[in-house]
């Protein structure tokens, strides 16, 4: 049966691209597709298949760029797209009436159960994390953050204000939004911490490739130099000291470097630039990385999963605690190493990415994660999953209409 999925998912990359995969499938197993997300993430979103709806906003990454993530840090981040949500709402109920879509398919907290229970249809969790519990708790990953602290107290009450505006209660807890019917988790159950705690309302479906990007290629260098790719995603990127420091750690020619420097630093500054060094602000990543030998990573969770999905061994230099979180479990499982930030040299920075290129057990555990994300099954087993949670809850409301 052909359904409409709304997509709410908040507009950054580590939140879309882990879905385009699932939305790509989705399309071709004949279903339509709308995606509410930024301007910025329209193309991607487009290109995988969906009908894209634009939220104005997106979040601001030059104020994370610098600052640790704290719980002021990510708080802020949520107020700034919960008034864009409360702004945006009566333009996409103008859009979506009732009956217009089969389910809401959302990792956005305030936007996804605010547009199901507005349009009384079932929700669907996406999770491109870690999923939590009682066993993997949020306060561990964001330290600090617990309901009680005054600022997510203060950001619950408006919360639960623009539910009361929609006749809604408010959610039970205004960080969560998982415990859903069905919780499709972008990783596999071996990546997951505590995997075997997770009932299978929570299904691992691991990390999957839009074929769209698996189109787009970059060359690598003809002298056939190993390559070496670095990157700390879209968000942390305002660290001209850690570019710096990887400029030093490869200054001769015997590794080619690919180096994403993000939107606030400045190549021209990072001194003289050797020419086995490709530095852009933005770098296909997916490609690179089908090239790749060593990933020198913040061990963001999408750039973790995109890393295990080529077998390319990691060397973590995470910027923030949840990515501490990322990278340990990372080194636990033998999938590269982790370095600390602060304390960062390029003689650290070469050693670590020379020894995990040769270091034959991260090669086999490599090899065994890699077995373990295609038995998750990826955008396909997301896809079936949904159509067979859909066709149960139809049925149960069926049901329960001859009942009443
Ligand atoms: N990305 C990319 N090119 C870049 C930097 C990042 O394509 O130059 C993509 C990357 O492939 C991943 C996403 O952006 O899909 C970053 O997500 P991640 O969860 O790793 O980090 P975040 O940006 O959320 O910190």
């Amino acid at each position: 049966m052909r359904r409409h999925l709304l997509f709410v998912t908040p507009p950054a990359p580590g939140h879309v691209h882990p879905t385009l995969a699932l939305v790509e499938r989705l399309v071709a197993r004949g279903h339509r597709v709308s995606y509410v997300t930024s301007p910025a993430l329209r193309p991607a979103v487009t290109a995988a298949g969906a009908s894209a709806v634009d939220l104005n906003w997106e979040p601001e990454t030059g104020a994370l760029a610098g600052a640790e993530f704290s719980v002021e840090t990510l708080v802020a981040t949520m107020w700034g797209y919960l008034n864009a949500v409360a702004s945006a709402m009566p333009t996409l109920l103008s859009r979506f009436e009732r009956g217009a879509v089969d389910v809401v398919c959302s990792d956005a907290v305030v936007l996804g159960p605010l547009l199901a229970g507005v349009l009384g249809v079932p929700m669907v969790s996406l999770l491109p994390n870690f999923a939590t519990n009682e066993h993997v708790r949020l306060a561990e990953i964001v330290p600090g953050f617990d309901p009680a602290h005054p600022a997510l107290r203060e950001y619950g009450g408006r919360l639960a204000a623009l539910f009361a505006e929609y006749g809604l209660p408010a959610p039970a807890d205004p960080t969560g939004g998982q415990g859903t019917g069905l919780t499709l988790v972008f990783l596999p159950r071996e990546f997951q911490i505590a995997g075997d705690s997770f009932d299978d309302t929570y299904r691992f479906i691991g990390p999957s490739i839009p074929r769209y990007a698996r189109a787009s290629d970059w060359v690598p260098p003809r002298d056939g130099e190993p390559v070496v790719l670095v990157s700390l995603g879209t968000a942390f990127t305002n660290r001209p000291q850690f570019f710096a420091t990887c400029v030093e750690a490869f200054r001769d020619p015997d590794w080619h470097v690919v180096m994403a420097v993000g939107e606030h630093v400045d190549p021209g500054t990072l001194g003289p630039l050797p020419a086995s060094m490709e530095i852009a602000s933005r770098v296909p990543q997916l490609a690179v990385l089908r090239h790749a030998t060593v990933f020198v990573s913040h061990a963001g969770m999408g750039s973790t999963m995109e890393s295990l999905y080529h077998q390319v061994p990691l060397v973590a230099v995470p910027q923030a605690r949840e990515q501490v979180v990322n990278a340990r479990r990372v080194v636990e499982l033998g999938l590269g190493r982790c370095l600390d930030a602060a304390a960062l040299t390029a003689e650290q920075l070469r050693e670590a990415v020379d020894q995990v290129a040769a270091d034959p057990a991260i090669r086999d555990n490599l090899a065994t994660m890699k077995k373990a994300l295609d038995a998750a099954g990826g955008a396909n087993a997301g896809a079936e999953a949904l159509e067979r949670y859909l066709a149960r809850s139809h049925e149960d409301s069926a049901t329960g209409q001859r009942l009443s």
